[in-house]
């Protein structure tokens, strides 16, 4: 099985997803400030790392819903 791989449209920081992601788009609806869908939609990335505490929460239920768990926190501060 292939490793998965970080999405190079990330925006740099500590929070990233994973080519493990499969579209669904669950993630965008918890934090629609953080991600948005690639250009044929088939995945999504961290279009914005968090400007705030808030937004940070959001990513976290996102990370908690996603069904393939490949949003990751990779730990290096914004
Ligand atoms: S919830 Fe996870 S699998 Fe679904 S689009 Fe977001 S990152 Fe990809």
């Amino acid at each position: 099985m292939a490793t998965a791989t970080k999405f190079e449209e990330n925006e740099p920081g500590k929070f990233y997803v994973t080519s493990a992601c499969n579209g669904c788009g669950i993630c965008f609806s918890f934090a629609v400030q953080n991600f948005f869908y690639s250009n044929d939609s088939s995945y999504y990335y961290i279009s914005n790392q968090p400007a705030d505490e808030r937004e940070e929460a959001d990513i976290r239920r996102a990370m908690e819903v996603c069904p393939t768990n490949c949003i990751k926190d990779d730990g290096v501060p914004v």
